[in-house]
């Protein structure tokens, strides 16, 4: 159906269940990640009254840059250093964000550092690689482009979730959204939740307790809520920590002698990948990841500054956070060191290192499908790289977004002709 034609059913949808000044479905989406932004943007463009509640500072998630107040010029994406897009859906989307300056193909070079030293070039068929222009966190900003309408919600973290539901039948009319403190945070006809943290079993070991869209769906009696959600509990998650860091003059001239921009590390226990970017402002930009088996061993250390510290208030350890940094570092100058020589000083940036943990870079296991993504009778739906094909990534997100998007507004628009042609 036509965009314009679906934002019209949908609004007389809603007006045929809810009297209130505007008619058109108050949907809120959970989560200003690559797929929470791609739903916003699709809802708002179809008609929806769309709010984007993010815990964060800004739109971004896992596909993010981390700056500081001090120094504009450091902007270092210590998240997703990039998107690799393998579907032509995908590529077409990206193309637009291309179009409009939020995102531009990335060359590399690509390789693996071999377990003796050397440096293997390589490339892949059928892939095109992007990067945000100039740097990640613009991967969301295009998403979000041309929809002033969205209202934004950031540092706001959802600790609880309450269905509204009509008093005789029990059904779900629905959501309230509600902070730490309790304090109402976003009221909606409909919720997308993007961030699976309030749908999954790890909340518990964060927060406590169950996990807030688990607890409040127990009371509904939904079986295919229940279903997306037991679904959701089998994901299991892959970490990832990061030491990031930025270098300026000698020292950054050293690391763009790398002949690499992207290299996989072979053989290595601490370090998985390196991620070396020089930057617009001139600064080169280096970003250490680690392998699973590093993250998990060091699961207890995540950042002093990552959101779950400062917005979730989980306790960090500072002197555990710098022994798992330390580990990280000494492991990606030993490995750059075999390529540059023992003499060159990587190890004085002018930023950093600092070390975050992705406590769930990629999730792993069966994702929902994208049928599974929509729980109409409660008024809910998922989106997420955690939803439909290639799962784990920015391609996956986004296109999840924009489909689950599709779905809620055809669903809403079905309702109403079904609703007209029984009057
Ligand atoms: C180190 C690393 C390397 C990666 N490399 C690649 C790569 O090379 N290529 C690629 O395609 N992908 C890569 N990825 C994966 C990619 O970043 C993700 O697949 C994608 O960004 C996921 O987007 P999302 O919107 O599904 O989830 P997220 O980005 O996780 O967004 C969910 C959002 O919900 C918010 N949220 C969660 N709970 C709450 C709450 N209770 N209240 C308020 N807000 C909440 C979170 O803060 C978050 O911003 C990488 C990820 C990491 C971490």
């Amino acid at each position: 159906m036509r965009r314009t034609a679906l934002a019209a059913v949908a609004a007389a949808a809603v007006r045929g269940s809810r009297s209130m000044a505007s008619t058109a479905p108050r949907v809120t989406v959970l989560g200003g990640g690559v797929g929470g932004c791609a739903a916003a943007a699709n809802l708002a463009r179809t008609g929806a009254q769309v709010t984007l509640i993010e815990m964060g500072r800004g739109a971004g998630g896992r596909a993010t840059t981390r700056g500081t107040r001090e120094d504009p010029r450091i902007q270092v994406d210590h998240g997703a250093p990039y998107a690799d897009m393998r579907t032509e859906a995908g590529k077409k989307a990206t193309q637009e964000l291309v179009a409009a300056g939020y995102a531009a193909e990335f060359q590399g070079p690509f390789g693996t550092l071999r377990a003796d030293g050397a440096f293997e070039a390589s490339e892949e068929a059928g892939v095109t690689w992007y990067r945000g222009h100039p740097s990640m966190s613009r991967w969301c900003e295009g998403l979000l482009q041309g929809t002033p309408s969205i209202t934004k919600k950031f540092g706001s973290m959802i600790r609880r979730i309450e269905p509204v539901r009509e008093d005789v039948t029990g059904a779900v009319l629905g959501w309230k959204l509600f902070d730490k403190e309790g304090q109402l945070v976003s009221d909606c006809d409909w919720l997308v939740v993007s961030g699976s943290g309030v749908a999954h079993p790890r909340w518990s070991q964060t927060f406590g307790g169950q996990a807030p869209l688990t607890e409040a769906a127990a009371v509904l009696g939904d079986a295919r809520l229940d279903a997306a959600l037991a679904a959701i509990g089998r994901i299991t998650a892959r970490p990832v920590q990061v030491a990031m860091m930025a270098f300026e003059g000698p020292a950054a001239e050293a690391w763009l002698r790398l002949p690499f921009a992207v290299a996989e590390v072979e053989g290595d226990p601490i370090l998985a990948k390196i991620v070396v970017q020089k930057s617009d402002s001139g600064l080169v930009n280096v970003v250490a990841h680690s392998t699973e088996a590093f993250a998990v061993a060091a699961q207890d250390a995540f950042g002093s500054t990552s959101t779950a510290a400062r917005v979730g208030g989980a306790a960090a350890d500072a002197s555990r956070e710098q022994e798992v940094l330390g580990q990280l570092v000494t492991a990606l100058n030993v490995c750059v060191a075999r390529l540059l020589g023992p003499e060159v000083e990587l190890s004085k940036p002018m930023f950093g290192p600092l070390l975050h943990r992705w406590g769930n870079a990629f999730p792993v296991g069966a994702s929902l499908s994208a049928e599974e993504s929509l729980a109409p009778a409660s008024r809910l739906a998922f989106a997420g790289d955690y939803v439909g094909p290639r799962s784990g990534s920015i391609e996956g997100a986004m296109l999840s977004g924009a489909d689950v998007a599709q779905r809620l507004m055809e669903h809403v628009a079905s309702s109403a002709s079904a609703c007209s042609s029984c009057m």
